[in-house]
């Protein structure tokens, strides 16, 4: 009968809700014990000026040590760790790590970083930066996703001056991409734009995704901010971004993430020439 079915289903729907309950508890606990053990590490991503390739700053990546699986990049596990309060605590101890690798540089780069939803509306995390900004504020740039600028306006806007009074920068990341709502960049402080690379990855073979990237760019310009362009995989790509007066390329044409002795080899050559 009609009723037994929707017995039967709900007890289904129970017992794969058990399952997804257990798998993400696991997974929690999973996390929890990495953050204990110290295992969240940071790769960093170099970026470059585009009219002359050299160095503009990196971006600091989240990547998790699994004793198992080796080492996993944020998709692997970035949607249980935001959806959880220990995000929190996880991107403060990237600061720290941040915090440490630029004083431990000669001539400090820019490093930008990514922060979540929780962390952004956590006194907590703006206390954490306010206390490592004495030292290397000036060197942060923080990059927020725009659906988090739309969503959390006011707060956003809070969150954002205060920073931004300690001399660290913000970036609009995967820009295009979350709301077509331009409104806050009318309101918010805001220095740089990261153009998603959905849009430059397209540019060389859609008409249409190079007049929106063309676009990006003079709005960009028009608003005196700079802009990044992410996801830059080819020469072509590359000089494209160049005609179109991009500020700065991120990609793998130019480098991939990397690890921190890495980057310092990376800066130590550059240094020497
Ligand atoms: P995102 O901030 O947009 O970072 C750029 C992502 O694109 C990175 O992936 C980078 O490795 C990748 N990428 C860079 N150049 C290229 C390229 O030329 N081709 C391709 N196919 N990919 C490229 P990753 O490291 O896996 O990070 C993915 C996302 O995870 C980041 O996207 C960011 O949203 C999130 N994430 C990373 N670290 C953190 C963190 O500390 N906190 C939070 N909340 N999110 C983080
Ligand atoms: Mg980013
Ligand atoms: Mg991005
Ligand atoms: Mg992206």
């Amino acid at each position: 009968s009609k009723r037994k079915g929707g017995e039967n289903t709900f007890s289904l729907f129970d017992q794969e809700m058990d399952a997804r309950a257990l798998r993400y508890l696991g997974w929690r606990a999973q996390l929890e014990q990495s953050l204990k053990e110290d295992r969240f590490e940071l790769y960093f991503q170099p970026y470059f000026y585009t009219d002359t390739r050299t160095l503009a700053g990196a971006e600091a990546l989240l990547r998790l040590r699994d004793p198992q699986k080796g080492l996993l990049a944020p998709s692997a596990f970035i949607e249980v760790l935001e959806e959880s309060p220990l995000i929190t605590a996880v991107e403060m101890a990237m600061l720290e790590k941040i915090r440490a690798f630029l004083l431990s540089l000669e001539r400090p780069i820019k490093i930008s970083f990514n922060i979540s939803p929780k962390s952004l509306t956590n006194a907590r995390f703006l206390e954490a930066i306010q206390a490592i900004s004495r030292d290397v504020g000036r060197y942060l740039v923080l990059e927020v996703t725009e659906r988090l600028l739309v969503e959390e306006a006011e707060r956003a806007r809070v969150f954002l001056e205060e920073v931004r009074k300690l001399g660290v920068r913000v970036a609009v990341d995967d820009f295009g991409t979350g709301y077509s709502s331009l409104a806050y960049l009318e309101r918010l402080p805001v220095d740089f734009l990261k153009i998603d690379m959905s849009f430059v990855q397209r540019m060389t073979q859609s008409r249409r995704s190079l007049a929106i990237v063309d676009t990006l760019v003079s709005l960009a310009m028009k608003l005196g901010l700079k802009t990044i362009a992410e996801g830059v995989e080819t020469e072509e790509e590359y000089k494209l971004l160049a005609l179109l007066g991009c500020d700065i390329v991120q990609g793998y044409y130019l480098a991939k993430p990397m690890p921190r002795e890495a980057l310092e080899a990376l800066l130590s050559d550059t240094a020497s020439v």
